[in-house]
């Protein structure tokens, strides 16, 4: 390592110490955590907390509305299947117009099912999105996946080449 003066930028910070690392040769050092850096640290967990609540808001209560927990006490099962769980959602998520979208497709067998969209909404911007798909005829319990804005945008892009396909001429 070439002779330098070490350059130290601040690594990590928790309640106990505050730790700066050389950015030239990796060296490390720590003080203890001054009470007004611990006043601030509370601060932005408190509003990391209240943020993270709101955000997750209305999917946690879609979850305790329509699954029960298992024995390892996770939101798994399924309290109903099919047309009874398509109705109940659909009820449901008519109370929560900004943060729920709904849509139609088929299921397996060419029975109307729904894709269900739960935004998770912080001040600004859109984090990202929870999706179900309910299906009314195929005995699949529904299928959960998500989407962060990229993925978003990755279907959307797939939906517009769709909507320009070229007509295979038959
Ligand atoms: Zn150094």
């Amino acid at each position: 390592m070439k002779k330098h003066v070490h350059q130290w930028k601040r690594w990590s910070r928790t309640d106990e110490e505050v730790a700066y690392r050389c950015s030239e040769c990796k060296a490390e050092r720590t003080r203890p955590t001054t009470a007004r850096e611990k006043a601030a640290i509370k601060r932005h967990w408190r509003r990391f907390d209240r943020q993270n609540k709101a955000m997750h808001r209305v999917y946690h209560d879609f979850t305790r509305r329509f699954l029960v927990k298992d024995g390892d006490g996770n939101y798994s099962v399924w309290k109903w299947t099919g047309y009874e769980l398509m109705e109940r959602v659909d009820k449901w998520a008519k109370k929560h117009p900004k943060d729920v979208i709904t849509c139609g497709i088929d299921d397996t067998h060419h029975a109307c099912s729904d894709l269900v969209f739960i935004l998770h909404r912080v001040k600004r911007r859109l984090w990202g999105t929870s999706c179900v798909v309910l299906t009314q005829c195929d005995g699949i319990p529904p299928k959960e996946y998500f989407m962060y804005p990229g993925h978003r945008a990755g279907i959307q892009e797939a939906l517009a080449k769709m909507a320009t396909y070229g007509p295979m001429g038959l």
